[in-house]
Formats: structure tokens, sequence, C-alpha cells
């Protein structure tokens, strides 16, 4: 999926490292492809390009990059991707004794099994909480490199898994047999979203170190709502566990970024994880506009994403589980002429309610 992104370069790197440091946050880069060997070359050039940059540390899976890494950058922290399918404590150990610090734990596990690693080693876990599945073993697929040549492994699956599938038998292959479930089809190997928002309590106490949030090609929005809750999930419960209770409004939350299906766990590969009607996302508000630059009276300069009205009733979101639901008000573009509608990428000036914030974002029902 990240063969086409907007990856960085190293300039926005660097950019985006002093960004995350001035606010108290890390940046781990994800080098998790395993790496043929003519690749070698190239992965020596980029890492003696990274090596002068103050990121926090390298997300790996392929044995011999961490054993670049550690001769061309020794001192960085190295974290273990789920692609490399770490299942046990064993395996566990054997990470720390090479320098990991922390291991993604495969997504099959479950809970017991995530306890039962836990008490047998002293490395840092981490496990997945939320985002897309494949319903291969952590990724390791090759599907779409044999249905499209195009390699998951290098990060640009075509996600075959998702497509609707029918039979064929070999004398008639003009004649399609759909092998349905329902009317839609059959799509027999599209995962549900991964969504463990009311098994945190679990989680937490079942020693785990780091909670990631898969958001491979998501929007900033969704990175920022769905952040943000399991944020507020998590704090709350810190503070109290005793009377901690899963707030309904933060599913809401999460039911209003775009998704899959939600599932809590991998395993068995049945109704739980495979979402069998169809392959799209559900999707019930747009992400319309981001606060750019707040002056006095709450007047701010938005910058559009999707196209919005005048009198249209749309909501703000911010940090802390901040949100209000208002009217876009009179908006007038850089020249102070007035608009009645905001396009994508309008620089646009209006009024927003009390408590907002640079960085907030717009969204609007499509309900
Ligand atoms: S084809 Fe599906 S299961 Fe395989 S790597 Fe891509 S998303 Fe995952």
């Amino acid at each position: 999926m990240r063969a086409s992104a907007g990856n960085f370069s190293l300039v926005r790197l660097q950019q985006a490292v002093e960004v995350a440091h001035r606010i108290g946050k890390k940046i781990f880069l994800t080098i998790n492809a395993y790496v043929k060997p003519h690749d070698f070359a190239a992965l020596d050039h980029y890492l003696d390009q990274l090596a002068p940059l103050a990121i926090d540390g390298y997300i790996v899976s392929d044995p011999g990059v961490l054993s670049r890494i550690k001769n061309r950058d020794p001192q960085r922290e190295i974290h273990l991707s789920t692609q490399a399918n770490t299942i046990n404590a064993a395996a566990c150990q054997f990470w720390l004794q090479q320098g990991v610090q922390r291991v993604n734990l495969a997504r099959e596990l479950d809970l017991a099994d995530i306890a039962a690693i836990r008490s047998e080693t002293e490395i840092e876990l981490e496990v997945f909480v939320h985002g897309a599945m494949c319903v291969a073993y952590s990724g390791r697929c090759l599907l779409s490199t044999a249905l499209t040549a195009r390699s998951a492994n290098e990060g640009a699956c075509a996600q075959p898994c998702r497509w609707n599938y029918h039979l064929v038998e070999e004398k008639r292959p003009e004649q399609q047999f759909p092998i349905e479930e329902d009317e839609h089809g059959s799509y027999i190997m599209n995962s549900r979203d991964l969504c463990l928002l009311e098994q945190l309590p679990q989680l937490i106490n079942s020693g785990v170190n780091s909670l990631k949030i898969e958001g491979r090609m998501k929007t900033l929005y969704y990175v920022a709502a769905v952040t943000r809750v399991y944020r507020a999930a998590i704090d709350g419960y810190l503070a109290d566990p005793h009377n901690y209770q899963c707030d309904p409004l933060w599913r809401e939350e999460l039911d209003k970024v775009s998704h899959r299906p939600y599932a809590t766990d991998f395993l068995p590969v049945g109704d739980a994880a495979v979402h069998a009607q169809d392959s799209s996302y559900i999707r019930t508000y747009d992400f319309i506009g981001i606060v750019r630059e707040l002056v006095d009276n709450n007047l701010a300069r938005i910058e559009g994403r999707n196209r919005f009205f005048v009198g249209d009733s749309i909501e703000i979101i911010g940090p802390q589980m901040w949100q209000v639901t208002f009217t876009v008000p009179a908006c007038v573009d850089k020249n102070d002429q007035p608009l009645e509608v905001i396009q994508p990428n309008a620089q646009v000036w209006m009024v927003l309610p009390d408590g907002a914030q640079v960085g907030d974002m717009l969204r609007r029902s499509k309900l």
C-alpha cells in the first residue's frame, strides 16, 4: 500500500522529525520489506542518507536489513514489524539478543497468547488495536504478486483478497458460476477491519507496552480521529481502572471514519473476521477542511478539502475529544470577497465556535 503513497523525501522527513520532536513525539521509519540481493546496494545507500537524521528508530522485518542497520547506524533503536510473524516468547528472546527493543506481535495472536508471551520475555511488546487486516499471516502473502505482479512485500498490494470471485469449470471458461454467500456475491478472503476499543483494558492488563493503529494510505483526518479516540480511552482507563467504562461516543467516532465492518479478532477466519458482502468502505462523513490559522474572535483560515457550502451543518473536531456541531457562517476569500461554496484547496476565512484551535478538522455527514 505504501508504494503509491506520497512518501517522504529526506528533506521532508527531517522537517517531520523536527515537528514531531518539538511536540514531544517520536518518529520510527518503517523499512519492513524483505529485501532481495539486488536491492542491498540501494538499501545501504538509503541507510547512509538516513544516518544523519534524528529519527528515533527503525521498524524492520528482514534480519538482513536489521544487520545492515546495526552495522551502519548502530545507536539507533530497532523495532520488529508485524511482518516478521513473531508468535512466541522464544522468538521474542531471539530478537532481543539481536538488539531489537520492541516486537510488534503478529495479529493472529489472541489475548491469552499475548499474556503468555509477556510472562516469558522482557522485550517491549506492541499489538495492533485498529485498522485494516490481511487474511494472510501478517501480510506475508503472494496473492497480489501472483495475480497482478504487484508485490505486497514491496508495498504495492492490489488487494486481490477483496475482489469478487467466481467458480469456472475447465471446459466452459465463458461460464462463471457465482459462489454466492448472498446477493452481493462472495468475498471469501475480504477481511474486516480490526477494532479493539472495547478490549483495551484486557490488552493493557496483558502487559503490552504499545498499541498500534494501522494507517497505511489514510488521511490525516483518519489518523487524528482514530488516534484521539484511543488516546481518550487509554487515559480514561489508566486514570480510574475500577470505574472505567467504554464511552459510546468513542465507538460512534470510530464509525464516522471510513472503514470496513469491524471485527475484534483475526482468527478463526470465519464470520468474525471475513466480511462476505462486499469490499467497499463504510463512509458516513466527509473530511471537508482543516484550520490553518486562527486570529482574534475565533476568525480562522480554513483550507478546504472537500466542497461544502455556507449554511451546511458541519462538525469541528479537536484533541481531547473536543467537538462541536455548527452551521457554516458567512465566508470570505483572501481578497475579502464573500463565498457561498468552499472548494477543495480553497483558503477561506470564517468565524469558528469557541474552543477551536489550529489543526482542528471539519467534517460533514453524508447521510
Ligand atoms: S492480497 Fe490481501 S491478504 Fe494479501 S497482502 Fe494484499 S491485502 Fe493482504
